[in-house]
């Protein structure tokens, strides 16, 4: 399967952003200047957003994600939500893995590992994210870094089952920062990455993943980084705000049309 297949994946990142109010005049926005985007298109609120945009958008293609998920299926969990209770107000994708979750809150490749299961147990479209910092970087350990998380996350699925997971680079150093991985970086980055996928699972399933980038995607830099073989779409963080800005992103302008 080379990329032409692969139908690109836009994802935004709302982080721990915005109010209900806010919140609804952003996918109003989205839902109304939506035009025959070329790629798939996901917004990931915070938990408390999530009933209302999924109402919001209720009949479009435009499809709802949650920012993280617990592993079990309810209990005495306090604090944590379910992939059953995602799904059950109109969830169908999750991030998993987000550095900001690894950084701040714990997260790492065994946990991740368990709410991908759980993801997957409950029909979710999974995100999973992996990416190395600058210090890593810094000291040639990018590849070491991304090998780890991606073993680390799944090596429990079967083969069959990498068609359904979504795999975000999101170089630490990237994130939020204004800094950019350059094109070129990121393509080396994102051939590792399926390289990885080929020897955990097997070269053919490694070819049906989407690798999506992450880190500072902007409408000037869009075009630029889907024009790279391995790169199938962004998730953005800052910019998918921004009503205006992300629509450019989604409706970003592929290779053939900008020769
Ligand atoms: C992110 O949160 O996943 C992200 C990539 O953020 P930003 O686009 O703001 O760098």
């Amino acid at each position: 399967m080379t990329k032409a297949l692969r139908r690109p994946l836009i994802a935004g990142n709302w982080k721990m952003n915005l109010d209900l109010q806010a919140g609804r005049g952003l996918v109003r926005a989205l839902r109304e200047n939506l035009s025959d985007a070329a790629a798939d298109v996901a917004v990931c609120p915070p938990f408390t957003l999530l009933a209302a945009v999924a109402e919001e958008l209720k009949g479009t293609p435009i499809r709802v994600g949650a920012q993280d998920l617990f592993w079990e299926k309810s209990g005495a969990y306090t604090g944590e939500i379910s992939a059953e209770q995602l799904s059950g107000v109109g969830c169908s994708v999750v991030l998993i893995g987000h550095s900001e979750r690894r950084r701040y809150f714990g997260e790492t490749n065994e946990t991740v590992a368990r709410k991908l299961e759980s993801a997957l147990r409950a029909n979710l479209m999974p995100i999973v994210c992996v990416g190395e910092t600058l210090e890593e970087r810094e000291g040639q350990k990018t590849y070491r870094v991304l090998e780890t998380q991606l073993r680390g996350a799944l090596s429990g699925l079967a083969p069959t089952e990498a068609g359904k997971i979504v795999v975000a680079y999101e170089p630490v150093w990237a994130i939020g920062t204004g800094k950019t991985a350059t094109p070129a970086q990121a393509q080396d980055a994102h051939l590792f990455i399926r390289k990885t996928l080929a020897a955990v699972f097997s070269p053919e399933a490694s070819l049906a993943v989407r690798i999506l980038y992450g880190g500072s995607v902007k409408p000037d830099n869009i075009d630029a980084l889907m024009a790279q073989p391995d790169i199938d779409g962004a998730l953005v963080g800052g910019e998918s705000l921004k009503p205006v800005s992300f629509l450019r992103i989604i409706h970003f302008q592929s290779p053939a049309k900008t020769n």
